[in-house]
């Protein structure tokens, strides 16, 4: 294949960073320190964030959709003009691999850091890159990723290849349009859903179908082409630890590569890259089997996220490189010249809550800071890549990562401690992340082995989230806070006080029934649900609150905001408590400290029996988001299990199932509404 060389590539003093959060700070960092001037661009969300503030200009795009601002072509262009900026760096995901974008640079004169439009679109789309690496003859994972696209087809397509299969979006990326499916019943359902998150994030339905490898590693290569046709690797990085086929945990050097393998590997990498022409940093992921056989599976047009961990190791500043090779120059080093020093992690600090699925969070960080010094740390060798700072508000428009944390060290062993020490020094408060989550899989045994597949999460499911049981005192305190807003509701004389004839007086026993929120609450679930009975002699006086065989003497101290202390027999601790929901006897107590937070679906069982109450239910939004999709009629008969409904936020989907046999009986939304974390969604009757 004849090379196109990028025409564009000239020297600029001022570059604009088409992007938001840890990347743009990252790369204005190293802009800066090459003596260019920085443009941010910015949405209304992001009118005061962190990347604008750190930058020495910022244009402001339009509205916080993404569509509106940092997807819209138009105005970024107009932005680098404003500013006079030569180059536009487009950091990863947005416009990081939209080939028009490049185009309509290139016709305003404007260098892009990164290849050219053609090799965007050669890799863009996952079906025809598959096609055009068969050809180079890099090897491939068995699948089909031809034009035809009917249902029977595709059906027939899975069952040659044979379950399980991964059906993957064509167009897609980041995790998202992908499902496993395990056998043909399962076929359509997965179809449907998946076509329906790829033409929601991609705007487009095109499927391909793989072989599922079920213990594969994911190892992919880091590398660089020049305009001048030379094309070096740096090397590769296992990115195996995955939640929602997305990265968490990321290493360089891969563990047990022998040198033939790196060289195989790494060849074949800069072999696609040549083959599409490639220029700037890109990344050739493949699967590599557990007998040592390795598959395409596809190329990255971009910087990735977790660069660093390959800068640590090689010593090398990629976005250095990066801005270098867009000027014109050459690549800083030739293969040979590159080498691996010691070994290095990054972890991703996600603002989700693991104990929910993994489901994205929102709120204003009170506090975001890690103390180096006060951890022992040096800062030559742990790196906090970070978008966000103290006061920031982490909203639902954009992707909840907050930041990297990378460490180097001599080898494994070292790093995976440091990145213990480090991860133990990151203070966030205000917002859930996977905070300690990341401490439990840094700490697990099987990946201090380097155990490693993309099921490893999956596989040790059972200790990664031992831990996050919630304990006796957990359900005390949630117990207590429902109590107590109880109390408030009876003392102000609501209409629900009036409602079913009952106040709190002293002396009376009330029983709360806790239970997860995914979960509805049915008291003759003795594994889900947990009674609470809370008693006491006067008002003011503790509560007594008896359960699971023990008896606590409970307080209750409200202090500023949302914070409260509870206090249960002498054991005093201070927390953010929140309820949510709707209705007077269902809501979601929140209970928020530095370490988790925890939520509880909490109703009052002692209330005046509404007849069928007892089997009846409903189900609430475990977050803010859109309702995508209603899977049954209200008035359907379902069975236990069987999704009733598909939520979306942050471009995931989540679907809703039924908690038992039973029936639906209205939705309180349709398609394309928007609902609150806690909202009621459908009401459900279960079968006597
Ligand atoms: P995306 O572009 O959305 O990130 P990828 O195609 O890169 O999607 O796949 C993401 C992850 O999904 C991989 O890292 C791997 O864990 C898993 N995966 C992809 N293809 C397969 C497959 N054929 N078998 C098993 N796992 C796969």
């Amino acid at each position: 294949m004849t090379r196109t060389p990028n025409n564009n590539a000239q020297r600029f003093d001022t570059l604009l960073v088409a992007n938001r959060g840890e990347i743009a700070c990252r790369v204005m960092r190293t802009a800066r320190a090459m003596g260019l001037r920085t443009v941010a661009v910015y949405s209304d969300a992001d009118a005061n964030a962190r990347h604008v503030r750190e930058a020495d200009e910022a244009v402001r795009l339009g509205p916080a959709a993404a569509r509106e601002s940092y997807l819209n072509v138009e105005a970024v262009i107009e932005a680098a003009r404003r500013t006079g900026a030569g180059a536009i760096h487009p950091g990863y995901g947005f416009l990081s691999e939209n080939g028009p974008f490049v185009e309509a640079l290139d016709a305003a004169g404007i260098t892009f850091v990164g290849p050219p439009a053609s090799a965007i679109a050669a890799m863009g789309d996952k079906s025809a890159a598959k096609a055009r690496m068969h050809d180079a003859g890099v090897p491939l994972v068995p699948g089909y990723h031809g034009e035809g696209q009917d249902d029977a087809l595709l059906r027939d397509e899975a069952e040659r290849i044979g379950y399980p299969v991964l059906l993957k979006a064509s167009a897609g990326g980041g995790g998202k349009g992908m499902r496993v499916v395990e056998s043909s019943e399962a076929f359509q359902a997965a179809l449907d859903g998946c076509r329906r998150e790829s033409q929601a994030a991609f705007g487009d339905q095109r499927m391909l179908i793989e072989k599922y490898l079920t213990q594969p590693r994911h190892v992919e290569v880091q590398v660089f082409c020049d305009t001048h046709g030379d094309g070096v690797y740096l090397f590769e990085r296992d990115c195996s630890v995955q939640r929602r086929h997305q990265k968490v945990l990321e290493e360089a050097p891969a563990p047990g590569m022998t040198a033939e393998l790196r060289r195989q590997m790494g060849e074949a990498a800069v072999r696609a890259a040549k083959e599409i022409g490639y220029v700037g940093a890109g990344t050739v992921e493949f699967l590599l089997d557990v007998d040592g056989s390795f598959y395409f599976m596809e190329m990255n047009t971009r910087l990735q996220v977790e660069h660093p961990v390959t800068e640590m190791i090689t010593g090398q500043d990629l976005v250095e490189w990066q801005l270098r090779v867009a000027m014109g120059e050459e690549l800083p080093l030739a293969q040979d010249e590159l080498t691996i020093t010691g070994h290095s992690f990054e972890a991703r600090l996600y603002a989700e809550d693991p104990e929910q699925d993994f489901l994205p969070a929102t709120g204003t960080l009170s506090r975001f800071a890690m103390d180096l010094a006060g951890a022992g740390l040096d800062p030559k060798r742990v790196r906090l890549d970070s978008g966000v700072a103290t006061g920031d508000v982490v909203s639902m428009h954009y992707d909840p990562m907050l930041a990297k944390l990378i460490v180097h060290a001599d080898d494994r062993p070292q790093a995976l401690a440091t990145l213990n020490r480090a991860l133990a020094a990151l203070d966030v408060q205000g917002v859930v992340t996977n905070r300690a989550f990341l401490q439990r899989l840094a700490t697990h045994p099987a990946f201090r082995n380097a155990d490693l597949d993309t099921r490893f999460i999956e596989r040790n499911e059972a200790t990664l989230f031992a831990e996050r049981r919630v304990d006796l005192e957990e359900y005390a305190g949630a117990a207590l806070i429902g109590l107590h807003q109880l109390a408030r509701e009876c003392e102000s004389d609501s209409p629900w006080d009036r409602h079913d004839g009952f106040r709190l007086n002293a002396a009376h026993t009330i029983r709360i029934a806790l239970c997860d929120p995914t979960h509805v609450p049915n008291e003759d679930d003795a594994e889900a649900v947990v009674v609470v009975e809370g008693r006491r002699e006067a008002e003011g006086s503790p509560w007594q609150l008896t359960l699971g065989g023990r008896t606590f003497a409970a307080t209750l101290a409200p202090l500023e905001g949302d914070a409260v202390a509870i206090t249960l027999d002498g054991h005093r601790r201070r927390m953010q408590a929140r309820l949510v929901g709707e209705g007077r006897e269902r809501n979601v107590v929140v209970m928020v400290d530095p370490q988790r937070e925890t939520r509880l679906f909490w109703r009052r069982i002692d209330a005046i029996d509404h007849g069928h109450h007892e089997a009846e239910s409903t189900l609430t939004a475990p977050m803010h988001g859109t309702v995508v999709a209603l899977l049954v009629e209200a008035g359907a008969r379902v069975e236990k299990g069987m999704p009733l409904m598909v939520m979306e936020a942050m471009k995931m989907e989540h679907t809703l199932t039924a908690p038992a046999d039973g029936h639906v009986e209205s939705f309180h939304f349709a398609a394309g509404d928007t609902v609150g974390q806690g909202d009621v969604l459908l009401e459900f009757a279960a079968d006597e």
